[in-house]
């Protein structure tokens, strides 16, 4: 029997180190292991060891493409619902409902596995990023203003048309997916002692700690919220999922109002610490990562390095190695230029 919670619900099953490592092969075929980056600068300005995890640099612009294409993959064998090989949805295809990295990433799954895909995005979806989902062959569906309303509709489309809905972060194959990250990490830096991921959803967390705990459960696993959209930290405290009333910070690929049940279990279970950074300091992480490591992030990918230049990694001893995952580069260009024209003096590389 599965433990039950105080409210009398089951508790979800959590993703499985096996899980993950055949999400690894799985996906292995399409995707390339991004390379671990050590940082003399930023190890000098934080005092730890400092190795980068550049997502920005996988297919499709971030870490998504990993999740996505577990699920999608599995789809595709048959094995990621009932009723096998010839269900309806292996050949209709797949849903989503996503603004963002998530919507591109399941549409490059999807045109890797060969199966249809249909994004609903919001109806201001910027054209940049309706025309990359586009340029992958998916349909996309304008509908709503707010997230809530558009996973609704695309569950009612999924429902119409058959499709296979995929959630950008509450369904294990995704999770086992993004925990392929940390295992990556954890082959190419045996002594690390603390990889720092950002939390948005909760997805990329889940399956890091669950691939974390289950390889190495010595190794520190941290989470980085913006203080603006800072979810799981006040889900933790509570002890079960709250909403926030509203979120806000220019890290857009971190909003969200609530986590969702499967990633608060994989996180209150596996999860070391989670903190929070402010709106400077995910800017000035951003603009030192273009300047000293010439990587292109995006707001929501530099709250990892954020976190450390404030000295925020609760547990970690100085001088270890840490790896920051930088969870993607999906940034239009105008603000980013924009961002970068206006530095934010938080820290100095000098010292
Ligand atoms: C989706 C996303 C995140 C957050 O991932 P979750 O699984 O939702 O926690 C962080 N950074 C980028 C760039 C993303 O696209």
């Amino acid at each position: 029997m599965r433990p039950v919670d105080a409210a009398g619900k089951m508790e979800p099953i959590l993703v499985a180190l096996d899980q993950i490592l055949a999400a690894r092969r799985r996906i292995a075929p399409y995707l390339e292991p991004t390379p671990l980056q050590a940082s003399r600068t930023f190890s000098r300005m934080t005092g730890w060891q400092v190795w980068l995890k550049p997502e920005n640099l996988q297919r499709t612009g971030s870490f998504k493409a990993r999740g996505a294409l577990n699920a999608v993959l599995r789809l595709a064998e048959g094995e990621g619902e009932t009723g096998g090989p010839q269900a309806p949805s292996r050949r209709r295809g797949v849903i989503t409902a996503s603004s963002g990295n998530h919507g591109q990433a399941v549409a490059f799954a999807a045109a890797s596995a060969g199966l249809p895909a249909t994004v609903v995005v919001p109806e201001q979806a910027s054209p940049a990023k309706v025309a990359a989902m586009e340029g992958y062959g998916a349909r996309v569906v304008r509908h709503g203003r707010f997230p809530d309303e558009r996973k609704a509709h695309a569950r009612r489309l999924a429902r119409e048309e058959g499709l296979h809905y995929i959630d950008s972060t509450d369904d294990p194959d995704v999770i086992a997916g993004q925990g392929t990250v940390a295992v990556e990490v954890l082959e190419d830096l045996p002594d690390v002692a603390a990889l720092v991921v950002p939390v948005g959803g909760g997805g990329l967390i889940s399956g890091v700690a669950a691939a974390v705990k289950g390889m190495r459960p010595g190794v520190r696993v941290i989470g980085v919220e913006p203080v603006g959209s800072a979810a799981m930290h006040a889900s933790l405290q509570a002890g079960r999922p709250v909403t926030l009333d509203q979120v806000d910070s220019v890290a857009d690929g971190l909003w969200c109002r609530r986590p969702g049940d499967l990633c608060f279990a994989h996180v209150r279970r596996f999860v070391d610490d989670i903190v929070r950074v402010d709106e400077a300091e995910i800017l000035a992480a951003m603009a030192l990562l273009a300047e000293r490591a010439k990587l292109v992030v995006e707001p929501s990918g530099a709250v990892s390095l954020a976190a450390g230049l404030a000295r925020r990694l609760p547990g970690v001893a100085a001088g270890r190695p840490v790896a920051f995952v930088l969870t993607g580069g999906n940034v239009a260009l105008d603000r980013y230029a924009a961002w970068l024209a206006e530095p934010q003096r938080v820290w100095s590389p000098e010292g």
